[in-house]
């Protein structure tokens, strides 16, 4: 998929300028890009036209190439799609925040509830109150006092002989006076969109009147997942959807479909069943992600603005002659540095995004400038031939830098990783990146 759409913009970077033929070839496979990514089909047909006609008519950019046009035209207009902006979770005036958790059976409703009470407990503080009220599925209750004591969030339930509407019923009260500022109910799911469902569902938002009922959709059924919230949407009118399992290999083009569908907003995305794996719903870095770029262009971009041409040129050289010296590393981190947040570079690599090794990384900007603290006490000598730099030198360095000498020793290894693994990426291997990260 991808490929045929980077033949076609291939194409179309060797031209000086593009006709309309060159537009119509590459809104072909971008058709089909889209369509193979799961996009609904009359929701591909309008965006088409549209991405069609802004790029007959383009604005020429003098910056961007031909090709770079299209790309950037569709990006921005399958941005837009989805709604430019990240949307946050409604709140309540007064405590508590009502949220009402609505799905199909598998979707991911507990599993969702568990790790929205995980980050509203650590982003707010938050106190929240699960309200068991699947009491259909066998084992569900359980599955979500499980949750609750990982996470160490109370569970309300009542068994499976009770009424959900009851169970709702009596859980707000328990939530008023234990005063929790947060009350998320977890409800039963159906293989399909069914009345006898439907009629549960809203009989708990007329008692609950939830500030947010939010629709959990699994992005690897695809267009099913269209149809699916479509008619949640009509029966309750829900507030946003949650995206699950999108660590899978789907392209999340139902991201796009159910945006288009529904007119709700994604609020967040899943990305994996441990309970840290929620993340925000960003438009612009999913429309990347339908093309099957990773977040490749703002790569680009950014590599463009930022870089220095002749220095990347260079450390090419470097890398092929295999002479990368601590010199060079430093370089290397100040421009590194300069394209924003490490973590947010690598997840932009293709195939990166989703290693699962990299999925909780996160790089301490201070850390480059401890980095930069102990390469600065050696001497020009040592840079420049870092296999000196015995045991003895190591600890003079440590004490010049003010650093402990593990720190030293983690970095020497860093840096002959990395050294490595610039050997690879210059063969076109990206596979050493880990590395780089020390473990
Ligand atoms: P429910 O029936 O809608 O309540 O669905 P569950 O919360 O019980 O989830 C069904 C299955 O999907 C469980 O095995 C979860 O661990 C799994 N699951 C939920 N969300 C995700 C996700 O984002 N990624 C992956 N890989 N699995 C998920
Ligand atoms: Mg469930």
């Amino acid at each position: 998929l991808t490929e045929r759409l980077q033949n076609a913009i291939g194409k179309l970077r060797r031209k000086g300028k593009v006709s309309e033929t060159d537009v119509k070839e590459v809104m072909r496979e971008i058709r089909l890009a889209l369509l193979e990514a799961d996009v609904n089909f009359q929701v591909v047909k309008d965006f088409v036209k549209t991405v069609r006609q802004r790029a007959v008519g383009a604005e020429v950019l003098e910056s961007l190439t031909p090709a770079q046009q299209i790309v950037k035209i569709v990006n921005d207009e399958l941005t837009k799609v989805m709604g430019e902006e990240a949307v946050t979770l409604e709140k309540a005036p007064k405590i508590p925040t009502i949220i009402m958790m609505v799905g199909l059976q598998g979707a991911g409703k507990t599993t969702t509830l568990g790790k929205l009470a995980l980050k509203l407990k650590k982003e707010q503080n938050a106190r929240p109150l699960l309200i068991a009220g699947d009491i259909y599925r066998p084992a569900a209750i359980d599955q979500l006092k499980i949750i609750g004591q990982n996470i160490d969030v109370p569970v309300f339930s009542l068994g499976t002989d009770i009424s959900p509407v009851e169970i709702v019923r009596q859980g707000l009260i328990q939530a008023k006076e234990k005063k929790n500022d947060y009350v998320l109910i977890d409800t039963a799911g159906r293989l399909q969109v069914d009345e006898k469902l439907m009629n549960e569902l809203s009989e708990i938002k007329q008692l609950a009147e939830p500030n947010e009922i939010l629709l959990t959709v699994d992005a690897m059924t695809g267009q099913n997942a269209v149809e699916v919230a479509k008619g949640f949407n009509e029966q309750l009118n829900v507030t946003g959807v949650v995206l699950t399992k999108l660590d899978g290999d789907t392209r999340g083009g139902a991201a796009l479909s159910i945006r288009a569908v529904t007119g709700k907003p994604i609020k967040f995305i899943g990305q994996g069943e441990k309970m840290t794996d929620l993340d925000v719903f960003y438009p612009d870095r999913m429309s990347s992600r339908i093309l099957g770029m990773g977040d490749m262009l703002t790569l680009i971009e950014k590599a463009q603005q930022d870089f220095d041409q002749k220095k990347a040129t260079e450390m090419q050289e470097k890398m092929r002659e295999n002479t990368f010296d601590f010199n060079d590393f430093i370089d290397q981190m100040a421009q590194v540095q300069k394209m924003g947040p490490m973590e947010d570079i690598i997840k932009m690599i293709p195939g990166m995004a989703n290693n699962p090794a990299l999925k909780n990384l996160k790089v301490d900007p201070k850390d480059i400038e401890h980095l930069k603290a102990i390469v600065f006490s050696m001497t020009e000598k040592e840079r420049e031939d870092p296999d000196l730099l015995n045991p003895s030198r190591r600890r003079r360095i440590a004490a010049g830098s003010g650093r402990p000498v593990q720190d030293v020793n983690r970095m020497i290894k860093q840096f002959n990783q990395m050294k490595k693994m610039m050997g690879k990426v210059s063969k076109g291997n990206f596979s050493g990146m880990e590395g780089m990260l020390g473990n």
